[in-house]
């Protein structure tokens, strides 16, 4: 944690303590691979600040431990993010390595980059392998989509999501599931997620023609280049404030890094991705994928940073 942070709220486990709270893993049953930091776009809300500009990628190798790793144990999903995994060229050989193990697969997209570099029969794949979609689309308003995300990308990511219904994806019938994700455009908390979702179901079924199946709203990290951004527009000391003064014990059960563990570009494991985002490695001890074993994760304390608190506040980023 930096020290500003420390300035600013509580250390999250001082509050965690303060509370009589303990975060410790459950039963590990998702493995998310961060395939690399290289993107397409840089959101101005990025808690990686992946971009074009960057170079990190997960090699074949790697992809090859992440498989080892996942078979044969309890882990029933890959959840396949980045960046933009599409700029990985070798994100077909991992979803054909995952589907061969049986496990349920997500990827997680920005819709231009499927748009864009469908240059490994991606599309294809996702129908085949029955691959979850899980698409970021902050806003519904055109303005504010390109403003956080750069000029174009609204009209791009309307085009990807009539593709992806085009193939079945969004119809209740095909069992091919496409989600949304959406986060505010500054610093404050999302609005609720079912009305939320209610209201973009309908601008996109009415002015879109386009389906989905369920949105979620987060908060965003205050990391990467997110936490920049509240920096240099003065906001970062009320945002973490806010995010502090929501904190909810009642989110602690459902959190993600009960549950799932995430591998970064080089191999290294990370409580969940935002702990990679801020370098803080598995349980505080670095740890590499060709070195773990899935069964020695249980009752594993989880390393806390104070970003914690953007899952923790409402009603949480599970
Ligand atoms: S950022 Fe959220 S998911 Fe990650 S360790 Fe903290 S509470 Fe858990």
């Amino acid at each position: 944690m930096s020290s500003e942070n420390a300035h600013t709220v509580p250390d999250f486990s001082a509050t965690l303590s303060f509370e009589g709270l303990e975060l410790k893993r459950d039963k590990l049953t998702t493995c998310q691979v961060n395939l690399g930091l290289v993107c397409n776009q840089a959101c101005r809300h990025c808690h990686l600040s992946a971009g074009p500009g960057r170079k990190e990628l997960m090699d074949l190798a790697t992809i090859r431990q992440v498989v080892n790793f996942v078979k044969d144990t309890d882990i029933t999903t890959v959840d396949i993010t980045g960046g933009a995994p599409e700029m990985n060229p070798n994100l077909p050989e991992l979803m054909d390595l995952v589907a061969e193990l049986g496990k349920k697969m997500i990827l997680r997209c920005n819709l231009s980059a499927l748009y864009d570099q469908d240059t490994g029969n991606i599309q294809e794949r996702l129908v085949r392998h029955r691959v979850n979609v899980t698409a970021s689309l902050p806003s519904m308003n055109k303005n504010q989509t390109d403003g956080q995300r750069g000029d174009g990308i609204f009209n791009k990511s309307m085009d990807a999501l009539k593709r992806l219904n085009d193939l079945g994806y969004g119809d209740p019938e095909s069992g091919l599931e496409l989600d949304l994700v959406s986060n505010p455009a500054g610093a404050f908390m999302p609005s609720p997620q079912a009305s939320t979702e209610k209201r973009f179901k309908q601008i996109l079924r009415e002015k879109q023609g386009i389906g989905f199946n369920r949105l979620f709203t987060f908060a965003n990290m205050p990391l990467g280049r997110f936490e920049n951004w509240l920096k240099k527009s003065g906001n970062y000391e009320g945002y973490m404030t806010m995010l502090y003064k929501g904190f909810n014990p009642c989110t602690l059960p459902g959190l993600m890094c009960r549950n799932l563990v995430s591998v970064g570009w080089n191999g290294y494991l990370y409580d969940c991705d935002f702990n990679l985002a801020a370098d803080i490695p598995l349980g505080n001890s670095p740890t590499h994928i060709s070195t773990a074993a899935p069964e020695n994760f249980l009752n594993r304390e989880v390393a806390v940073g104070t970003h914690c608190y953007a899952c923790t506040a409402g009603s949480g980023f599970t």
